[in-house]
């Protein structure tokens, strides 16, 4: 990627700038925790996007996108955002830095990646990351810290994306370490690396392509049984609430909140036991917590679907160590870790038996925990 990067901006611009490139990311465990309070248990993954940088002593921005094959121009005023959606995602960047009364000046880049889009891999906050990260290093004297940087990219999907996402992909692709795995507290924004080597395992995603559109927001009718048990528990957030204390107020709340809750509470739980399996180097027990996982998403939180129930399913057939859906649910990826053994046949099973009850197989992407954001070369 970075030979053909550096020859297009060499066709484009002339000459060569500095090339940096920042990551897309998984999630092991944590689902629909950041809301409550809880942990999310992301790692950057071997999907970047890549871009060449360099000052052009103008107030103006040029943007050469290989994928799309499209240039954008731009000022740097907030009157000056570009109409192309993937060049509002390098605009947005630029003014939430200047805005923090950081500097950015024109500049030319040219960039690539290859993180899938829409996958629900974070493309937008490895494009984020990677520019946020460049500008960082080219401008400021990289004196804008990390979570900064990811708090940047957060800012730009709300501000200029019309995204209104949480902070956990940008973090993670800020702060991605090459096997290391990062728990962070949602509550007190505190993290942890934790290591993740599974030596004898693959990680791989299952795309199902498909995407259930539900009328009303399940998203947020689920928030609001969260909000309601914590208000009956007392507590500010579920992250705060045990097992006994909503069991001893079951009769009080309605049958769907008390298993909404059941989750989130459980899935708390988890992702510390997660944690400790890690540091045992126990990965056996890490699949049966995300097993675990997929199945509470699946009863009690109910935001599963049959494509992704039934992808669970080969997984648990074919002897695959750990599988849960990734993500909000009603559709995206599963994430799967299995033994290297067990690989071929999982994946030639899991589309052709998809591909026979569904009309399409699943997408495969391979990943390995990988680093964040980082200059390439000078
Ligand atoms: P994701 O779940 O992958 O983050 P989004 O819809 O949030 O999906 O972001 C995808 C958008 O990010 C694309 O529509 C495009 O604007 C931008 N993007 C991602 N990767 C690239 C790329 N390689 N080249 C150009 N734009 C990209
Ligand atoms: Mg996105």
């Amino acid at each position: 990627m970075k030979e053909k990067i550096q020859a297009e901006f060499n066709k484009h611009f002339g000459g060569e700038g500095t090339v940096y490139a920042s990551a897309g990311r998984i999630n092991l465990i944590g689902e629909h925790t950041d809301y409550n309070g809880g942990y999310v248990f992301p790692g950057a993954i071997d999907k970047v996007i890549m871009a060449e940088i360099r000052p052009n002593d103008t107030d103006k921005v040029r943007v050469y996108s290989i994928d799309i094959d499209d240039t954008a121009e731009f000022g740097l005023n907030e009157e000056d955002a570009p109409k192309q959606q993937w060049a509002r995602y390098i605009f947005g960047i630029c003014r939430e830095i200047l805005k923090r009364g950081g500097v950015v000046k024109g500049f030319d880049a040219v960039f690539a990646g290859n993180v899938p889009l829409g996958a629900g891999l974070s493309s937008s906050a490895a494009l984020e990351s990677c520019f946020a990260f460049a500008l960082n290093d080219l401008f400021n004297g990289n004196n804008i810290d990390k979570f900064e940087l990811a708090r940047i990219g957060q800012s730009t999907e709300h501000n200029y994306c019309g995204v209104n996402c949480g902070i956990m992909d940008q973090f993670a692709s800020v702060f991605g370490k090459k096997g290391n795995l990062m728990r962070l507290d949602c509550r007190s924004m505190e993290f942890e690396y934790f290591p993740f080597n599974p030596e004898g395992y693959k990680l791989v995603l299952l795309d199902s392509v498909v995407k259930h559109e539900l009328v009303d927001s399940p998203y947020n009718k689920r928030r609001q049984s969260c909000e309601r048990v914590a208000k009956r528990l007392g507590v500010e957030t579920l992250r705060d609430a045990t097992k006994e204390a909503l069991d001893a107020a079951k009769s009080d709340i309605s049958a769907e909140d008390y298993f909404r809750a059941k989750f989130v509470i459980e899935e708390k739980e988890r992702v510390l036991d997660v944690c400790d399996a890690l540091n045992r180097g126990d990965y056996e027990t890490v699949g049966q917590l995300m097993y675990a996982t997929h199945n509470g998403l699946s009863k009690d939180y109910e935001v599963s679907c049959e494509e992704l129930d039934f992808l669970n399913d080969i997984a648990k057939e074919c002897g695959v160590t750990g599988s849960r859906i990734m993500g909000g649910g009603f559709g995206g990826c599963t994430i799967n870790l299995v033994a290297d053994d067990k690989y071929d046949n999982f994946i030639a099973e899991a589309k052709k038996r998809f591909n026979e009850k569904y009309g399409h197989e699943p997408k495969v992407y391979d990943v390995v925990i990988s680093d964040g954001a980082h200059k390439v070369s000078e």
